[in-house]
């Protein structure tokens, strides 16, 4: 084994390291997103306002919606709807990832222990919660010169904890952890005692300013959270006063940090790799090809990648990728003469916009199951994917994975000419099959595949993935985005 062999690289792990640190919900990895494409000179465009004027060949350009999707897009020099080699090439991901969040009214209380009441969201492995310091991050709707306006905040502290059971109790734990997730899964975060200080002048409970006979639509925030945690956002964001905060939209995640890890630090141990892994190798892969401007001028295509929130339950709502987000995007830059004056009104437009949809290819891109050395009985064999190892085609007969034949010609001609190895996953007969959003973006768009890279646990508090996996993603989605022009044509159907 060479020297080299012997070196894992460290490219792109501290950066992941940084963005998974700096991306605590959607919203912050929306935020860092779009500070990784105004540094490489993409321009925010409003999605209420016209693309026709605001978009020119060989633009960069990128659109949020709800503050925690995204869709960022290269222009190229060629391109021109109406012509045949014109087309989309799509990297799609997901935001968001199996989390607690605070339920609208969160104050209670239990034993002396002052809690927080929280709604699962998604599939997690629950049980990885417990005895886990816990912090909270999100939005918050604060009163700002007669507006409501929308600001992120991220604690950043060890602040709740949710306790299991002493082993004393119940020896059977360790050969099973059952657990009731309404009861036995409340975070707390202080004891009930009053606190010596009073907190805030404008809090419960005093009378001080209060005005009874104000109407409400329904209960104040401080009659429904604690008004501790209300002070913590308060002082976060420099706030006159608790009552400046209208409402908000918190989550929980685990205050340990993500990290490099292993012998030769060739691991990343941390919450949140599916799918903040694709987010970020698809958003470095787009700044990336944004420098190379020949290779813009010559491209008869667009170039897309498309991050959406929701993906863990479903994606059913505005911003998903089962939304009219990218598909709205998709069919207004079809009315974009990029560089050319042309006929805005013609009635042939309507069917370039099929014809380009046609032509397009979606690479779906989400994190996929490498093997676990203490189960891999659960593995099927010649399918499992190992860390480091390569980008993984995730294969499914019942179409849970979109990956076919045409996909499968097309990302190993890129592949090879991007010299990234490739591993194939399917599950076994028995075993369910998850899914991603290829299957619904699929549907709407085109043609697509689904692939991603390897990690351990998915769906735990703290998953494992490679770092030499990220430049492999990364060099197979700059393969795919800078080739994807020329090889349209290349499978034959
Ligand atoms: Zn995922």
């Amino acid at each position: 084994m060479s020297n080299d062999n012997l070196k894992a690289s460290t490219n792109y792990g501290d950066d992941f390291v940084q963005f998974l640190n700096q991306s605590p919900t959607p919203f912050h990895a929306i935020h860092s997103m779009s500070q990784i494409l105004e540094n490489k000179g993409f321009k925010k465009l409003d999605e209420t306002l016209p693309f026709h004027g605001n978009v020119e060949a060989n633009g960069k350009y990128y659109i949020t919606r709800n503050g925690s999707s995204i869709v960022s897009f290269v222009v190229g020099g060629k391109w021109d709807p109406t012509s045949k080699e014109s087309s989309f090439s799509i990297i799609g991901s997901h935001t968001d990832s199996p989390v607690l969040k605070l339920k609208p009214v969160s104050k209670v209380s239990k034993e002396g222990f002052k809690q927080i009441a929280i709604e699962l969201y998604g599939g997690g492995i629950w049980h990885t919660w417990f005895d886990q310091p816990l912090s909270c991050a999100g939005r918050v709707f604060v009163h700002e010169n007669g507006k409501i306006q929308s600001k992120l905040i991220n604690l950043n502290i060890p602040l709740f904890k949710i306790p299991t059971l002493a082993i004393h109790f119940d020896g059977k734990q360790n050969a099973s952890f059952a657990f009731d997730k309404q009861s036995n899964m409340v975070p707390f975060f202080t004891k009930d005692s009053k606190p010596k200080v009073k907190a805030t002048k404008s809090c419960c409970d005093s009378d001080e300013g209060m005005d009874y006979d104000a109407f409400q639509s329904i209960k104040s925030m401080v009659e429904r959270h604690h008004v501790e945690i209300l002070d913590l956002i308060k002082e976060d964001l420099k706030l006159k006063s608790v009552e400046d905060i209208d409402d908000f939209e918190l989550i929980l995640y685990p205050n340990q940090p993500s990290t490099l890890g292993g012998l030769k630090k060739e691991f990343v141990f941390s919450a949140r790799l599916d799918n903040l892994t694709s987010c970020f190798t698809s958003v470095t892969a787009m700044s990336q090809i944004a420098d190379n401007k020949e290779s813009i001028a010559n491209d008869h295509t667009i170039r897309v990648s498309a991050s959406f929130d929701y993906e863990e339950v479903g994606s059913a709502q505005n911003g998903g990728a089962d939304s009219n987000f990218l598909p709205n995007i998709l069919e207004r830059l079809s009315f974009v003469y990029a560089n050319k004056e042309k006929d805005l009104e013609s009635p042939l437009l309507k069917s370039y916009e099929k014809e380009l949809f046609a032509k397009s290819f979606i690479v779906s891109s989400d994190v996929a199951h490498g093997v676990n050395p203490n189960y891999s009985e659960w593995y099927e064999n010649n399918h499992k994917p190992h860390l480091g190892e390569g980008v993984v085609l995730k294969i499914n007969a019942n179409q849970r994975y979109t990956t076919n034949g045409y996909g499968m010609a097309l990302i190993k001609k890129i592949a090879k000419e991007s010299r990234v190895p490739l591993q194939l996953f399917v599950v076994k007969n028995a075993a369910p099959c998850g899914s991603t959003i290829g299957p619904m973006l699929a549907q709407r768009i085109g043609k697509a595949l689904d692939l991603g890279n390897a990690i351990l646990s998915m769906h735990s508090i703290n998953e494992t993935g490679h770092v030499d996996d990220l430049e492999h993603q990364i060099n197979l989605f700059k393969g795919f985005w800078e080739s994807y022009d020329n090889l349209q044509d290349l499978v034959q159907l």
